[in-house]
């Protein structure tokens, strides 16, 4: 069509803003109305980009562009040498983190919107964004994050801005960054705008309202309902809490006399090495894929609901053609390690043996205990209540996991990012997501077998994926055990940095398709959150960590139910 299109117009540049933008233009709108789905403008995209680079060696063949184009040697620059007025956005996910696929769907949506992006990709530092906001003299700065240890990293940036004199807008996103945080932590450290994006679909309306004619009213709207965010923060009324002591007290009881102990059939730890693709790939849960490509709904109704489905069936058409591709080829490749260890809980720590003789300390797994007054007589809860007290002379066990899907991943992605097709390369990343849970799932139900208990489970992969089966494996930085930095010291037990896993220093998994975890095998052990924790628990938690307080609170600062001394200061 662009070819065609050449044929009849007398320069490439007009086929770009005309028809082309025009093109782009009706997908925005479409997109802005609910009328089309992020996959649909992903994947438009990808045809404005391709017909762009199909066009630029005529456009450099034309002696008026030829100074220009010169310059230019790929699609991004070719695009630039067009924009008059072009405005710039600067993109970073925050240092410690590794938050990709929200990030890059913001930025397409926002280049296909005529804006130049400047991503500077993942675990981004503060003085790198601010040098790159300064030398390409960007219009806006957005910020993503996934992992709850960003949202400081958020506010060191958002004074860091401050402190050099920005005054530029600073948008916030990703998953753990809300409303809240945003006017309550980050709003009032800068001076400038500062707005919570909640998706892609938002990102063109408020970029445009905070670089169009609609600035100052837009900021003073936003900063009105920061204010009464802020407002409404400091006269919360909360659940009261319990002092540790108190919540002890009220702690998951159990009759371990009766307790039959799971005992797994080796100890220690087993690595696995390339575990074929296509086992693995039974146990997606596609539900989340969907979530990923902001397609709200539950796999596979979602395929036949009224407005979504014929989005969400092509996407998943394209997605099972790429996971074909994928397994059939080896373009990814999934490694793990897993293993268990004798175990019995001291208080709220659970202690980890060597061996079975258990007089050698392996690690000791702290654990955080609900605190908040919890009705209808249910427990206090803490996840050291499912592992058998020392003192009741159970010998009982725990396990634990890492596993990785996203070797290759950024290879691959790369190498179509360099077929200028966002659209696969950000596809890649959610499938290799995908697969790294659903390799968590293969290898918990392998766990359950080697643990004996699960040996007889008879259970479809769909049971599997609901997780009907005994046994928990709690993932640090989730809402049971939130600290992010216990995964180093699970790390150094599972030496999970051999199957080619690392940590950033905010304790994010890299390849960011990797998950970890504990295993529990009791029958009653359930997910929960532990909510916000006191003074009292967190000198108490410290203590255990044999860790300077200062430092445990800026690890759950969003789990505090006070205000730290020297909040946010960072050194
Ligand atoms: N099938 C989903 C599974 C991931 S979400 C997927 O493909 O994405 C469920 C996982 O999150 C659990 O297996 C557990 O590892 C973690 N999780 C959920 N709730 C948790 C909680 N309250 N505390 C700790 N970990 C939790």
């Amino acid at each position: 069509d662009v070819e065609e299109a050449r044929q009849q117009y007398a320069r490439p540049l007009e086929i770009i803003e005309g028809p082309l933008m025009d093109g782009m233009k009706i997908v925005g709108d479409l997109f802005g109305a609910g009328k089309m789905f992020l996959p649909q403008v992903v994947k438009s995209a990808r045809a404005m980009k391709r017909a762009v680079a199909y066009l630029l060696p005529f456009m450099e063949a034309e002696k008026e562009l030829a100074r220009k184009a010169a310059a230019a040697n790929g699609v991004a620059e070719g695009l630039q040498t067009l924009g008059h007025d072009q405005k710039k956005i600067l993109m970073a996910t925050v240092k410690g983190d590794v938050h990709d696929i929200g990030k890059n769907i913001v930025g397409v949506v926002l280049a296909c919107n005529n804006y130049d992006v400047i991503d500077l990709g993942v675990m981004v530092p503060a003085a790198k964004i601010l040098q790159a906001a300064i030398d390409q003299k960007v219009d806006i700065i957005g910020l993503s994050g996934l992992i709850t240890p960003s949202l400081d990293e958020m506010v060191f940036v958002a004074r860091e801005m401050e402190r050099h004199g920005f005054k530029i807008p600073l948008l916030i996103g990703g998953a753990t960054t809300s409303p809240q945080h945003t006017a309550v932590k980050i709003a009032h450290e800068y001076s400038g705008p500062v707005v919570h994006v909640h998706d892609a679909s938002r990102a063109v309306d408020v970029v445009s309202s905070l670089l169009g004619g609609r600035l100052a009213e837009f900021d003073r709207a936003n900063r009105e309902a920061q204010e009464t965010t802020r407002q409404k923060y400091a006269g919360r009324k909360e659940k009261p809490l319990l002092t540790i002591q108190q919540a002890r007290a009220n702690k998951f009881n159990y009759d371990w006399n009766e307790h039959v102990i799971a005992t797994p059939w080796f100890l220690g730890r087993r690595y696995l090495d390339d575990v074929p693709l296509a086992d693995i790939s039974k146990f997606i849960d596609w539900t989340f894929f969907f979530t990923a490509w902001e397609l709200k709904g539950r796999f596979p109704a979602i395929l036949d609901h009224p407005q979504q489905g014929p989005a969400a069936r092509e996407l998943y058409e394209n997605a099972r053609a790429l996971l074909k591709r994928i397994i059939d080829g080896k373009l990814l490749t999934a490694r793990g390690v897993y293993g268990f260890w004798p175990a019995n809980s001291v208080g709220d720590d659970i202690v980890v043996y060597k061996d079975d003789s258990r007089r050698e300390e392996l690690a000791r797994l702290p654990m955080l205990r609900q605190q908040e007054v919890i009705a209808d007589g249910r427990p206090n809860r803490s996840l050291a209540d499912f592992i058998a007290p020392k003192e009741s002379l159970v010998p009982d066990y725990i396990g634990m996991f890492a596993v990785t899907a996203g070797l290759g991943a950024d290879d691959l992605a790369k190498a179509f990012e360099r077929e200028h097709d966002d659209y696969n390369s950000i596809m890649v990343k959610a499938l290799a997501d995908r697969l790294a849970e659903a390799f968590a799932e293969y290898l918990h139900a392998q766990a359950r077998r080697d643990w004996g208990y699960g040996a007889e489970e008879k259970l479809t992969a769909e049971d599997i994926v609901a997780e009907k089966y005994r046994g928990i494996r709690p993932a640090y930085g989730y809402p049971a055990c939130p600290d992010h930095s216990e995964k180093f010291k699970l790390f150094d037990v599972l030496d999970a940095r051999k199957v080619g896993i690392n940590l950033t220093e905010s304790g994010a998994m890299t390849p960011a398709a990797s998950v970890s975890g504990l295993y529990f095998s009791h029958p009653e052990a359930k997910y929960f959150n532990v909510g916000r924790v006191n003074r009292d628990q967190l000198e108490d938690y410290a203590r255990r960590k044999k860790e300077a307080l200062e430092v445990t609170e800026r690890w759950l600062s969003s789990q505090l139910a006070y205000e730290p001394v020297e909040f946010g200061v960072k050194c």
